[in-house]
């Protein structure tokens, strides 16, 4: 051991289990001190006039840090809670405990990184070491068949090569016992609540069919519902583009982009399912998703900040409007255009939207409404309960067209795609209830419907729903 004590500073990492950087962190020193630090600027302004994270977010990592706080608990130990800079009040921790090295996990992006770096020399300054850990990936790093700086830009690529060449890591498991510094009686450990953090704390609860709740005890709850009570994961593949209900995706993301669960524990528990259960194309699907995430989270080391910015990472000029009443339009729901507004209003309400719907109020927005996609990106920022900077971003990215994608127009017909996923308007209908009281696709076209059609049914455009903000003349279906 080299150390006497050593500070687990917890980022999105937060679980107990499979979680590399306190398993180094008690091979490194006789007692460790978990702490996770409530940054404000997190909790502050974001870009174009948005917030950097909303109340559902918000309210998913406080139940995220509550779990993990009573697991450490259970084990003997105190998971401490600070407000401030981790750059400043990490190191400050370090210094009162006498703890002679700080232990975190990795992140890529800009300012994240930024973070780390005034961190390790504060530190460094005080004399206390710092040692960072990879572990946020499918695939280590190290592994990789290329080096970040020639990672390939295609998906298809990069995936078929990592398949071929490298393989996933086994889960990390503690080769020491693990003993808690005391901590002095001086040091508050509370959690803040919401209204502590400058949310309302009597806001809405989430209203969807999926009831996410923060931490890695509810993940596994998730994962053994959707692989082991339903086998839901043996149907995955055709199941994916759903929208309706808590089973037709795994809805995993909220806990990945936190940590609460590691794409290594989803990935052998699909191999475990594989060999008790079935192995078909849609037990590797949800590998192959992963591997998205891992892409994205690459892409994101690579090529720096230029994934935030409007040219994104080929240098190309796009779409750029900057018209503030259309974009609120389209950020309440409230467009015209039903699949959009039901998306939206689903997000706003939950935290959380499904992949097809993702894309789909994406490319309306830039594509159709012209707005500038950054300005979509930073509401994703602060709807989403899954944010994650690589996936949002490089997501937006890619179909803004100035991203990963091979094709160069993303452009979805949206009254084709609500054929497809929606041809009854059943999510029309539980999003948006005043069109419910149309039948079947008609609540997908109102703005097509005579006024005796919408006389009968008792909706008035206009009074009870907006008239389209463009024309869906386009959309032939
Ligand atoms: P499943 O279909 O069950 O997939 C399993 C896991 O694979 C997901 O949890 C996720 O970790 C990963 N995955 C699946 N699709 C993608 C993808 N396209 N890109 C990267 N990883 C993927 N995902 C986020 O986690 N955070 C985001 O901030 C985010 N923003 C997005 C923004 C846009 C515009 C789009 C089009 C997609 C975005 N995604 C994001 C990707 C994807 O929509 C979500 O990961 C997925 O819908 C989450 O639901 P699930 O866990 O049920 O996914």
């Amino acid at each position: 051991m080299r150390y006497e004590k050593a500070l687990v500073w917890l980022r999105n990492d937060l679980r107990w289990e499979d979680n590399l950087t306190i398993k180094k962190a008690t091979e490194l020193a006789k007692t460790i001190l978990p702490v996770y630090c409530l940054d404000p600027r997190q909790f502050g302004p974001g870009d174009f006039g948005l917030q950097k994270t909303g109340v559902h977010r918000a309210r998913f990592l406080l139940e995220t840090l509550r779990d993990l706080q009573e697991q450490i608990a259970a084990k003997g130990g105190k998971l401490l809670f600070l407000r401030g800079h981790p750059e400043k009040e990490i190191p400050a921790l370090a210094r009162e405990i006498g703890a002679g090295v700080i232990c975190f996990s990795q992140e890529v992006t800009g300012e994240e990184i930024q973070v780390e770096e005034a961190l390790e020399k504060e530190a460094w300054q005080h004399g206390i070491a710092t040692e960072s850990y990879w572990q946020a990936t499918l695939f280590h790093i190290d592994d990789l068949p290329f080096p970040v700086n020639q990672l390939p830009e295609v998906f298809t690529r990069f995936r078929k090569e990592c398949e071929k060449m490298a393989s996933v890591r086994p889960l990390e498991t503690m080769t020491e016992p693990v003993r808690f510094a005391i901590v002095p009686e001086t040091i508050s450990n509370k959690l803040p609540d919401l209204q502590e953090l400058g949310y309302d704390q009597a806001a809405q609860e989430p209203a969807g069919d999926m009831p996410f709740k923060g931490g890695s005890s509810a993940a596994w709850k998730r994962l053994n519902h959707y692989f082991w009570k339903t086998a839901a994961l043996a149907d995955y593949k055709n199941t994916r583009n759903g929208l309706l209900g808590a089973d037709y995706s795994s809805k995993f993301s909220p806990w990945l982009a936190l940590g609460a669960l590691s794409p290594r524990q989803i990935y052998w528990e699909i191999r475990r399912f594989e060999s008790e259960k079935t192995k078909n194309q849609s037990t590797y699907w949800l590998i192959f998703e992963l591997i998205w995430r891992d892409f994205f989270r690459l892409m994101a080391k690579k090529h720096g900040n230029r994934i935030f910015q409007l040219a994104g990472i080929q240098d190309k000029s796009g779409y750029r409007k900057e018209d503030r009443e259309v974009f609120s339009k389209w950020s309440a729901g409230k467009t015209g255009i039903p699949f959009i507004d039901a998306n939206m209003r689903e997000l706003n309400q939950t935290g959380f939207m499904s992949n097809r719907g993702r894309q789909l109020v994406a490319s309306f927005l830039v594509n159709d409404l012209e707005i500038d996609w950054r300005w979509g990106a930073a509401y994703f920022e602060q709807q989403l309960i899954d944010y994650d900077p690589c996936s949002n971003w490089g997501n937006w990215m890619y179909i803004a067209g100035v991203g990963n994608d091979p094709r160069s127009d993303r452009y979805f017909n949206i009254l084709l795609q609500a054929k497809k996923y929606d041809p009854q308007g059943e999510y029309i209908a539980r999003w948006i209830p005043e069109l419910a009281k149309l039948t079947g696709f008609d609540r997908h076209i109102p703005f097509q419907l005579s006024s005796k059609t919408l006389k009968k049914r008792g909706v008035k455009l206009e009074n009870d729903y907006p008239v389209p903000l463009v024309s869906p003349e386009n959309w032939s279906i």
